[in-house]
């Protein structure tokens, strides 16, 4: 049976998790990752804890598999999968895969699931929807691939390097939204007769097929509940309305407090709504729902880096 844990030989991780398995799925920008700086030192003694547990966290984004290959190994999630580009994509470690289902593994030891729909159909319909929209009022919008790299790093903050990463789509389009809700309407309507949604984030809204964080994260459930035969714990944190159907999919759920402004309201009755924002506030909702189970095991093993920054 493989093992969904990350090994640690210095705690009682192991019959932890066995005894109750957990997983954390987290959304990055403004959630674990600050919206402005991108930093996630108030997290870290949450990450270390849930490390320590055994409990395998789970980055569930926006961002595309180039951008998250880099970050996961930085926050110490290196053993666990990743959802990519708003649950088009899924990234399998070893442990998470089946040996029938999960037969190409890459050189980085993952593999690749696609749950939704290929990049270059979605920009050859975005492309006809906007000549066909031409004379509507309040249709306005740029893709992220249309943005010069300069534009691209003054909207998102990212330093030259990381924002040539955002641009490596496989299954999602972020555009900005130039128009206005007459607009919008009329180019929602359109894709969703090619099998296409537009879905709101953060900073950009995304077209995607009809795969979405909550699909994705519902698969990974089942796929560790195949693996493992036992229905885990789960938990998920987010701060935008892109968030909403994977806060509904598992079963405690927090909602950090975000700065765009937008309502984010899963159907959701364990709900938590954070005071504070970004790691912090991800810091808040975790220990709210798992602060008491999950005791701090030892400060000797609080060795992720970037601990000496915590402010918590
Ligand atoms: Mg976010």
């Amino acid at each position: 049976m493989p093992s969904l844990t990350t090994p640690d030989t210095t705690t009682n991780a192991a019959s932890d998790a066995i005894s109750m398995p957990r997983l954390l799925f987290t959304d990055l920008d403004g959630s674990l990752l600050d919206h402005h700086s991108y930093d996630w030192s108030p997290a870290v003694p949450w990450l270390s804890r849930l490390k320590e547990h055994g409990v395998s966290v789970i980055p569930v984004t926006s961002k595309t598999r180039s951008e998250i290959l880099p970050l996961r190994q930085a926050l110490g999630c290196e053993n666990t999968p990743f959802v990519a580009e708003n649950g088009a994509i899924v990234g399998l470690p070893a442990d998470w895969c089946h040996a029938r289902l999960d037969r190409h593994i890459g050189r980085d030891g993952l593999v690749i699931q696609t749950l939704g729909v290929d990049i270059g159909f979605i920009r050859q319909r975005l492309n006809v929807w906007r000549a066909r929209l031409e004379e509507t009022p309040g249709m306005a919008f740029t893709t992220i691939s249309e943005m010069t790299l300069d534009s691209l790093c003054d909207f998102t903050g990212l330093p030259d390097p990381e924002a040539r990463l955002a641009r490596l789509r496989e299954g999602s389009e972020p555009l900005i939204w130039e128009g206005d809700e007459n607009g919008l309407d009329a180019l929602r309507q359109g894709l969703a007769g090619d099998g296409l949604q537009l879905v709101r984030g953060g900073r950009f809204w995304h077209a995607t097929g009809h795969s979405h964080k909550g699909s994705a994260v519902n698969w990974l459930i089942e796929r560790f509940q195949a693996l493992k035969g036992i229905k885990p714990q789960t938990l998920a944190l987010g701060d935008g309305p892109n968030d909403t159907a994977m806060l509904e999919a598992v079963d405690q759920a927090v909602v950090i407090r975000g700065f765009h402004g937008f309502e984010v309201a899963p159907q959701q009755t364990a709900l938590y709504r954070t005071d504070a924002t970004g790691p912090t506030g991800w810091a808040e909702g975790v220990d709210h729902w798992w602060g008491r189970d999950l005791c701090p095991v030892t400060s000797a093993t609080l060795d992720t880096p970037g601990r000496e920054e915590v402010t918590r």
